[in-house]
């Protein structure tokens, strides 16, 4: 049950008898409560009204199971304060003693807490404190699931806004007393808040317990990432204890070494927390570089006096990027070893093989020379064959193939081009690792390359794109169009999702469901709303 009554509130007076109908009607306990304009809610009615509705839906038949009452409002408001003496003598209903901060998260924080606790135990049924702020980074959220916690009585801390999911939906693993979901993501009553359905079916919170292992995805911005879509049901479907999470880390191109350094304070805190159970995570742009880095950096301080053994990948360590964390513990739970991989290149590679075949002594030239273009122009050239790379800026092409060169002694498997006449050999295949034709990227309709000459050059080419939003980029399209053999962006997705999926659970990831859901989802977000046409 939510909440009701929000767009007239002037007086509730007038309301009471329709609100204690609500409650006595209710098949489950009810919260009531009305927060005033003051305190981030829609009242702005007499504050002696709503002392009367309490006090009134308390003496009912069927009284609500809680009622949720500002703590501010009781120091403020000699009515609420009465009514709140009056009310701490009864069993029911419970008292939730609450604050709230929808703007940020308060300096005195664990003050408060202190404060609403000392209050909330004057009840002679036990209080309950509720406090929920803003939360500004995944670490509030942390610091919200310590409260609850540490606390010596029953708690609510949730983080309002994208970075309080992980204190909402872990609440039950930290002892939470209650976590708050809306029927329709227009219900919610707080910004931030999951659905119902987000929560059970998605985020499994019926199965969330303390020993529950945390996964997520690191990113700026990870709200309409496929992985957390893609990583619950997997586990769900190989009955695995396990949720992920979009885990967001906000970064400032302005302020890179800022940025590596939250992401990297973030990483550690998560890896470190004695009581998450962090066992891995997706990292994506503009985290993976940072992700190699931290690698670097931890494996170096190894020798001296580290007790995590850290490890980077081949991969990673050639390019410099890196899309996965494997968090390994003993059985006490302490963490022993961290080992850091690139899933990408392989899963690309994989993707191309299965079309053209053994990649050894193929031919393909890349579109595009950042993190992507690395990853995947190592990973081929690894497996023998050879990589041409065009790029917007010229110059960052050579610089990245100066790079994979000088990482293999003595090779020159990659070369960097102008135009496609630079690639002398026939070509295989041509893959654009560029955002062009994504939906919401720089060019959505655009091309990333021209096709028709090189078609007629290389009749048998196969096209690829690592875009797989939307699946039929204008790129394929046109492939499609010039009879080319295609392969669209979401193999490799699923790909370097599935070899995550196997590194954190030892198990093979369910490949066809990963397919299936991407796909589905895909297509439901490309449909017009209902009612459109
Ligand atoms: P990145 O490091 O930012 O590199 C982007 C590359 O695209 C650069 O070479 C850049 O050229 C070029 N570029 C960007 N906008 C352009 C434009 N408007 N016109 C021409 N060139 C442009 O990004 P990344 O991490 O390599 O990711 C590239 C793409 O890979 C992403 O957009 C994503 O769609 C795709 N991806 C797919 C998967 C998957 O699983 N399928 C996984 C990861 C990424 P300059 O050097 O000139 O700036």
């Amino acid at each position: 049950m939510d909440a009701f009554f929000t767009s007239e509130p002037a007086e509730v007076s007038w309301r009471s008898d329709q609100i204690a109908q609500i409650v006595s009607e209710s098949p489950v306990a009810c919260i009531v409560t009305c927060r005033s304009s003051r305190e981030g809610g829609e009242y702005t009615g007499d504050p002696e009204a709503v002392a009367d509705l309490y006090r009134r839906l308390a003496e009912e038949a069927s009284p609500p199971g809680w009622i949720d009452i500002e703590l501010s409002s009781i120091e403020r408001e000699p009515t609420q304060r009465t009514w709140f003496a009056e009310a701490a003598q009864s069993e029911r209903p419970r008292l939730v003693l609450s604050f709230h901060d929808f703007g940020g998260r308060p300096l005195d924080l664990a003050r408060r807490s202190l404060a609403l606790r000392e209050k909330a135990d004057l009840a002679r049924a036990p209080g309950i404190v509720k406090i929920a702020h803003r939360a500004r980074s995944i670490r509030d959220s942390l610091d919200l699931l310590d409260l609850c916690a540490a606390a010596s009585g029953p708690t609510i801390a949730l983080g309002m806004g994208e970075f309080g999911l992980l204190s909402r939906v872990l609440a039950p693993k930290f002892g939470g007393y209650l976590t708050f979901a809306a029927l329709h993501a227009s219900m919610a009553t707080a910004p931030g808040q999951p659905t119902i359905s987000e929560l059970l079916d998605q985020y499994r919170f019926r199965s969330i317990s303390r020993t529950t292992p945390v996964y997520g995805v690191l990113g700026w911005p990870v709200g309409h990432s496929l992985s957390p879509l893609l990583h619950n049901a997997g586990l769900a479907s190989l009955n695995r204890q396990g949720v992920y999470l979009p885990l967001p880390v906000a970064a400032d191109p302005a302020d890179p070494e800022g940025s590596f350094a939250s992401f990297k304070g973030t990483l550690l805190e998560l890896i470190h927390h004695p009581r998450l159970c962090f066992a891995g995570c997706s990292v994506t742009i503009p985290h993976k570089e940072h992700l190699a880095r931290v690698g670097a950096q931890e494996s170096a301080r190894e020798s001296s006096h580290a007790e995590v053994r850290w490890s980077i990948d081949e991969l990673t360590r050639k390019v410099g990027a890196a899309n996965t964390l494997v968090v390994e513990r003993n059985p006490d739970g302490r963490v022993i070893a961290c080992r850091v991989l690139n899933t990408d290149g392989p899963a690309a590679a994989d993707c191309l093989q299965e079309v053209v075949g053994d990649l050894a002594g193929k031919s393909v030239l890349l579109v595009g020379a950042g993190g992507v273009a690395a990853g995947i122009g190592m990973e081929l050239a690894l497996r023998g064959a050879r990589v041409w790379i065009t790029n917007r800026t010229p110059a960052r092409a050579r610089e990245l193939c100066a790079k994979l060169n000088a990482g293999v002694p003595g090779s020159s498997r990659w070369t960097a081009i102008e135009d496609t006449q630079g690639a002398e050999e026939v070509l295989n295949a041509v893959i654009n690792c560029t955002p062009i034709g994504m939906h919401s990227g720089p060019d959505p309709a655009g091309l990333p390359i021209v096709l028709d000459a090189l078609a007629l050059r290389n009749p048998g080419l196969v096209v690829m794109d690592t875009v797989y939003n939307p699946m039929q980029t204008p790129l394929l399209v046109r492939a499609r169009q010039l009879r080319l053999a295609v392969i669209d962006g979401v193999g490799m997705f699923v790909r370097q999702a599935a070899a995550q999926f196997t590194a954190w659970t030892q198990s093979p990831a369910p490949v066809e469901l990963f397919e299936r859901l991407v796909r589905s989802e895909l297509d439901r977000r490309a449909a017009p709303p209902v009612g459109e046409s």
